[in-house]
């Protein structure tokens, strides 16, 4: 029988596509699940709103779930009543996010300064001894960061408070 434990259980496998060691789950994308007698409903939030477009992602997740559970009816959709904010990563995904080499968000209390992109710790090295080089990175929602201890530069998601 279908339960909801099986959909979470099969949503621990569907990666971000920009960042594969990291599951929908862990980056705190997906806001409910449904199985109803016609079809699985499963509710997301898209992230950084400048990254990876809605739609892929949303189709992304459906066609994972769908090959998962092909006699089902699944149907994802976009939750509107919540906004994503980074404070929604779980804490086993900020530790696959320094495996992949990237520096986790600090926790916000609500509100985003630059000063929270100070001291951030390297992944390689977990040093502090850091300098921000640019708050820009390979996308918008990254920036560059520079370990004086190691002399590696290495990426850092940058918080995000829900709108
Ligand atoms: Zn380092």
């Amino acid at each position: 029988m279908l339960t909801r434990e099986k959909i979470f259980t099969a949503l621990e496998n569907v990666s971000d596509p920009e960042i594969p060691v990291m599951s929908v789950l862990d980056l705190g994308m997906i806001t409910g699940v449904e199985i109803n007698a016609a079809n699985v409903v499963v509710k997301m939030i898209p992230t950084y709103a400048a990254c990876p477009a809605t739609n892929f992602i949303k189709n992304h997740i459906e066609q994972h779930l769908q090959k998962e559970f092909p006699d089902e009816k699944i149907l994802v959709v976009v939750d509107n009543s919540i906004h994503w904010d980074t404070n929604r990563m779980s804490e086993a995904g900020k530790e696959k996010l320094k495996s992949f080499g990237i520096a986790p968000p600090r926790k916000h209390l609500g509100e985003v300064t630059n000063e929270m992109l100070l001291g951030a710790e390297c992944p390689h090295c977990k040093s502090t001894n850091t300098v921000l080089r640019s708050p820009f990175g390979s996308t918008l929602c990254r920036a560059i960061q520079f370990c004086k201890d190691c002399n590696q530069t290495f990426e850092q998601f940058k918080p995000v408070v829900a709108e």
